[in-house]
């Protein structure tokens, strides 16, 4: 154990003043049952589920855990880190390699005792992120598909393809908050303030990205319908759009860089002798 994983030792918010002399002090449910721990020692187990305390309070520190699930943690945040990077100039080549990544991050760690709400969670974002990325193939095949089937006027409308894409994106968008909120609980396991609230921010500076894209979206509609209705179009509208559109994506590129070195950091101190 490093030094500076002993400096490190803080107490996670949630579960700050709730220990006494070993035991819970105050209120504070079982995450596996709900059930009220109060009075309970510490290093007992849940009356009703037998889930342990410990599991509860987030005191089954990642330092216990195994050095090879704690070396693939790793390896899964380095690749997500490069897919992140690479998804910038090569867009869905980076969303493979940070799926990837992502599937590292969410394996389970093996005979540890998982709250039952940390394990849907987890599943869940592997059953979105796996859905996502094959509707990624999907989109890429329609993409193919339009343009032959536009050259042959065989359309002149793909409206499914906006369905499509929309909802890919927004399936992938919440299979990767959940991957977030996976890796929330690995910070609370250092247990590491800078990573939790990292991945607080990370959160929100997706959703909120998101929005906006959303937003500006709604905009491009409104000015579609304008065009339509009045025959009025200004040519600058669509790239002004867009270039908002690309500032976002470059914002949230840089934050998801900049919040994966955070995290590859935290994570690594844990492993280091
Ligand atoms: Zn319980």
């Amino acid at each position: 154990m490093s030094v500076m994983a002993v400096q490190k030792e803080q107490i996670v918010e949630h579960v700050k003043n709730h220990v006494v002399d070993g035991h819970i002090g105050e209120d504070f449910e079982c995450l596996n049952c709900g059930y009220n721990l109060r009075t309970l020692a510490v290093e007992g187990d849940c009356p009703e589920c037998g889930m342990g305390v410990k599991v509860s309070l987030r005191k089954d520190l990642l330092r216990d855990a195994s050095p090879a699930w704690l070396m693939m943690i790793v390896r899964g945040l380095k690749l997500l880190r490069l897919g992140v990077i690479l998804a910038f100039p090569m867009l869905y080549i980076g969303v493979v390699v940070g799926t990837v990544g992502f599937f590292h991050l969410l394996q389970k760690q093996s005979g540890r005792e998982e709250p039952t709400k940390d394990r849907n969670l987890r599943l869940a974002a592997q059953g979105l992120l796996s859905i996502g990325a094959m509707g990624f193939i999907g989109v890429m095949v329609s993409i193919g598909w339009a343009v032959f089937a536009m050259e042959r006027g065989m359309f002149t409308e793909v409206p499914y393809f906006d369905v499509l894409f929309l909802g890919v994106h927004a399936v992938y968008l919440l299979g990767v908050l959940l991957a977030w909120r996976n890796v929330r609980v690995l910070g609370e396991r250092i247990p590491d303030d800078k990573l939790i609230n990292g991945c607080k921010r990370v959160t929100w500076e997706w959703i909120g990205a998101a929005g906006g894209i959303l937003g500006i979206g709604l905009l491009a509609n409104i000015g579609n319908v304008i065009y339509t209705q009045y025959g009025h179009y200004n040519w600058l509208y669509a790239p002004v759009l867009m270039g908002f559109v690309c500032l976002i994506l470059l914002w949230l590129w840089w934050r998801t860089v900049k919040f994966c070195g955070i995290v590859i950091e935290s994570v690594g101190e844990v492993i280091r002798p």
